[in-house]
């Protein structure tokens, strides 16, 4: 059509936008059978353009996006939700009647299925569902029709049979969505599968007694503990049972068809209850923490339902490894953290997605209404963050602690639309019905294994109690809550079904309770399929134990520095540099021969490939990571030519170790996760998170807080993941100077992090190099610098890189006598070549300048050494550029005390204390600079 006809059209229809997967769902069919579309569309189509000698799907791609421009064009004022309305007014027959009922099913069957168990849950009708709306009436039911592309088997059925068929496909107990999936082959594929056995397949009765006694075992647990520990806080799964068996049915069948790995993540709502149940914690240890005992060698420990465990399940395939990950409070913030877990896990077994599963289990207020969510699905298909699909888990109890599911919690129909950003399926199922939730969860995973993408499944529940067991629900939700009283539970129910069909005696029923309360009763593991761990391929023991100060071998003979500089420096004579990269590039081979001093980024590279050289990995991700927010770090080269690209580090030597350098996904919160938890499941691999600049780390403070500052503490979990946070006052306004030092340094206690302000390029080099040379797995926050990194004093030498180690401290580099001096200053960063700039202009000699590079843990061994040069002094320092309640003066000014000469005093040189990090004129920042400098070395 050209395209003045089709606008012509397209403006005289009710199409437009939200309807254009109608169109297309319209086009298909066409192309299946142009009998099967109304006369007005078949006009349509046929007056679509055809180009000769191409296939017919490159010409439906085409077409669709017309379809797409058009849309945009469209008038939306017009626009029309539903989708079965035909604008064009066709003169339908009653064979295309019928397939446009078979599609609208396809559309919006879930709208009707029966999907809550409590019976509450009223969704919008959807009157295209109705055979009236499609003018099909009683008369047509006995009539015979083409299906079309209805995948039951058959090609021509009765009306009334389809109808029922139709119904039972989309409208009891599984609501499957999944006609916003562009992909046709995706969709047909999920047709095929889901209406071939009318989303209800047969299955055996070894299965359904499976079934049965994992919903015994779910119902068992939270029944044996609230009768032992009466009100104590176990977040029971009570309502949403059928998880349990879910889960053992999705670990099984991942087993069975190779998966090696699972990693679970999940919040407290039935953790213990999969604790005990499907990973085979032993319910003697569960017993002894309500007890209030507890295994002290993890510092100061977490309470149990954030504990996270491992363990390996025995399938038809071979044993999986299984780790339910740690987690905080912090809602859906374990997701990205699994996701990075599972990546590393990935990367070693040779990006074979198949091999290792992550499953995140996420509440339904929770799904709808935390961001990091839409982060995770976001970054779900990137190159650097791609898990080969997560399988989702939605335990939906319609109520999210005291808030009512539809007026205050979401704004959308179904918890989990956010997922369709990303086409994923999604499964709503009715978890009173476990055969279909069964069906569910293997089409799940069939899916995530075949198109490596995320699937959701909406275990659409109830929540027995409150929030907790201590909460009265009747409070806030009095209907459900009646009703709830009212409903049997799963395992009743679905003994009932099988006792009633004859799949079971009623006597086999109630002996699987009794055997399950026996083994509680026992103490010993009730998960026949747990088997002690073998299957994970990670050996941590050679990290535990080791202190910051753990000595290491860090030097590099100047030789082989000389040879990595090269290796840094060169690229294909044929990939063409952007003239400014090139100018880089030029340098850095000159640094390489020796003839002019390193720079920041030369050091940062050449520790990296001192790195892969020894056979270790890197992964490195953040927001412009490959060429540096600050145009300096240019690891991955563009050719100006056909825009390929190039890594000199990745071309360093034949057995090197791999790295990996992505620009991230314009994230903070979620990447950072995801970083935890590559770098707490992979030690070998120097994982390293940069932010664009510092204080964007604000945006991850979660992660910060909960994870990486304490995870060790908390969970026993080593994390080498380095942060660069670019920070330094240059006069930038109040958002791109402070990486908000301060905060990390107000988390430091129990040695549980390093943070490190590196002033050179050879102590960028030894920094990063001392990271991961050291058998010490402890994370490491670096305030790393913007305008230092083309400093002409910022510079250093190859020898100065050799020497392999990082400086805690450093002192006086100036010829100055000690005795001269009458005052000395100490400092960190950049603020360092302010002070001696001026002290040289001064010519001053009676000040001494002492940087302290590492913060934390506090190098006082180091320091002493240092300060003993001047202990006549009594006249001491701190200077820093942040103001007085920021930066180091507060947090670390107890170490500075106690760093100083007894009888001493320390006194401040810095900003004034300020509600913004810095000011938002550049004149008053230099006013402030040139002040505190010269307070610093004005000797009163
Ligand atoms: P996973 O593969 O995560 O289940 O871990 C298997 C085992 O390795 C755990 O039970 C721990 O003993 C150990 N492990 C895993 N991650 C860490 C870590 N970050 N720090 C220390 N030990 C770990």
């Amino acid at each position: 059509m050209q395209e003045s006809v089709m606008k012509a059209w397209w403006d005289s229809s009710h199409m437009a936008g939200a309807n254009a997967a109608y169109v297309e769902e319209q086009y298909e069919m066409y192309l299946d059978n142009p009998q099967s579309v109304s006369d007005s569309w078949r006009q349509v189509f046929e007056t679509l353009p055809k180009v000769d000698g191409v296939e017919l799907e490159t010409n439906h791609t085409a077409i669709r996006n017309q379809f797409r421009q058009l849309a945009a064009l469209g008038p939306t004022a017009r626009m029309s939700s539903s989708a079965g309305k035909d604008g064009a007014a066709p003169s339908d027959d009653r064979q295309v009647k019928v397939l446009q009922l078979i599609n609208a099913y396809r559309f919006r069957g879930h709208q009707n299925a029966n999907l809550d168990p409590l019976g509450l849950w009223k969704q919008p009708k959807a009157r295209d569902l109705d055979l009236s709306h499609h003018s099909l009436t009683e008369s047509d039911m006995d009539a015979v029709f083409n299906v079309g592309s209805y995948a039951i088997g058959q090609d021509t059925m009765s009306l009334r049979d389809l109808f029922k068929s139709l119904n039972r496909t989309y409208c009891e107990s599984v609501g499957a969505e999944y006609m916003h999936i562009t992909d046709t082959e995706q969709k047909r594929w999920l047709q095929q599968r889901i209406e071939s056995v009318e989303a209800s397949p047969q299955i055996s009765k070894e299965e359904k007694v499976s079934i049965l006694k994992a919903l015994t075992a779910a119902d068992g647990m939270e029944k044996y503990l609230g009768a032992k520990f009466p009100g104590a806080k176990r977040f029971s799964l009570e309502g949403g049972d059928a998880l349990i068996p879910m889960l053992k049915g999705l670990i099984t069948e991942a087993g069975t068809v190779g998966t090696k790995e699972v990693v679970i993540g999940m919040a407290h709502r039935g953790r213990l209850n999969v604790l005990i149940n499907v990973l085979g914690k032993n319910p003697s240890v569960l017993f002894d923490e309500f007890s209030g005992k507890h295994d002290n060698t993890l510092g100061s420990g977490d309470v149990k339902y954030h504990a996270g465990f491992s363990s390996d399940f025995a399938t038809p395939g071979g044993n999986v490894h299984l780790a339910l990950a740690f987690n905080p409070s912090h809602l859906e913030i374990v997701n990205p953290v699994v996701m990075g877990s599972v990546r590393a896990r990935i990367d070693r077994r040779n990006d074979d997605f198949n091999k290792v599963l992550p499953i995140t289990i996420h509440g339904d207020s929770a799904i709808a209404g935390q961001g990091v969510v839409q982060e995770t699905f976001n970054m779900s298909q990137t190159r650097g963050f791609a898990v080969g699909g997560t399988v989702r888990i939605v335990i939906n109890n319609q109520v999210g602690f005291t808030t009512s599911k539809t007026e205050d919690t979401r704004s959308t129909q179904y918890c989990t639309d956010i997922a369709k950003m990303v086409q994923a399926p999604i499964f709503h199922v009715n978890s009173d019905d476990p055969e279909a939730v069964m069906f569910v969860t293997k089409l799940a995973l069939e899916y995530r294994n075949k198109f490596k993408k995320d699937v959701v499944i909406d275990l659409v529940c109830y929540r027995r109690h409150g929030h907790n067991e201590s909460d009265e629900p009747n409070a806030t939700q009095p209907l459900m809550y009646q009703k709830i009283k009212k409903h049997p539970v799963p395992r009743q129910l679905y003994a009932d079904q099988l006792v009633a069909e004859g799949s079971l005696e009623q006597r086999d029923a109630d002996r699987f309770i009794e055997e399950y309360r026996a083994a509680l009763d026992h103490g010993a593991c009730v998960v026949e399929e747990w088997r002690p761990m073998t299957e994970h391929s990670v050996d941590w023991s050679p990290f535990i134990g080791h202190d910051w100060d753990t000595p290491y071998d860090g030097a590099i003979a100047i030789d082989k520095l000389k040879q990595l500089a090269e290796s840094v420096s060169s690229y294909p004579e044929e990939f063409k540099l952007h003239s400014r990269v090139n100018k880089v590039y030029q340098d850095r081979k000159a640094m390489a021969a020796g003839e002019k001093l390193l720079d920041w980024g030369m050091a940062e590279n050449l520790a990296y490939a001192s790195i892969v050289d020894s056979g270790s990995s890197i992964r490195m991700t953040g927001q412009d990571s490959g060429r540096g927010t600050f145009f300096h770090r240019h690891a991955v080269l563009h050719n100006q030519t056909d825009a390929s690209t190039f890594m000199p580090l990745q071309n360093i030597s034949k057995d090197q170790g791999e790295i990996e350098i992505f620009d991230s996904v314009l994230s903070e919160e979620a990447v950072m996760a995801f970083e935890y938890g590559f770098a707490t499941a992979e030690p070998t691999t120097m994982t390293i998170w940069e932010a664009q600049f510092g204080d964007f780390a604000n945006g991850a403070q979660v992660v910060f807080d909960q994870f990486l500052s304490s995870g060790e503490a908390k969970w026993g979990r080593l994390c080498g993941l380095t942060v660069l946070l670019p920070h330094g006052y240059e006069g930038q306004g109040p958002e791109h100077s402070s990486a908000r030092l301060e905060r990390f340094l107000q988390l430091c206690a129990d040695h549980n992090w390093q943070v490190c302000v590196p002033s050179t390029p050879a102590q960028v080099f030894n920094m990063l190099r001392r990271q991961m040379v050291r058998p010490m797995r402890k994370p490491l926050i670096v305030m790393s610098p913007k305008s230092l990194l083309r400093h002409p004093l910022a510079v250093s030498s190859l020898e100065e890189l050799s020497e392999g180690v990082f400086k805690n401290v450093i002192g006086e580099v100036d010829e100055i006598d000690p005795a001269g001096v009458k005052r000395v200053v100490m400092c960190s960063g950049k603020v360092y070549y302010d002070l001696l700039d001026q002290r040289r202009k001064n010519e001053q000699t009676d000040v001494a300048i002492i940087r302290l590079e590492q913060l934390y843990p506090f190098p006082q061994e180091e320091a002493a050494k240092i300060v003993a040069e001047y202990s006549h002094v009594k006249d001491w320092v701190w200077c820093q550029e942040e103001p007085q309640n920021q930066g180091a003066w507060y947090s670390s000014q107890h170490h500075f005390w106690q760093a100083i000469p007894d009888g001493a005093k320390l006194t401040y040189a810095g900003r004034e204390a300020s509600a913004s990090p810095a000011v938002g004129y550049l004149s008053v920042h230099n006013q402030q600079q040139k002040a505190l400098v010269e307070d610093a070395l004005t000797i009163k």
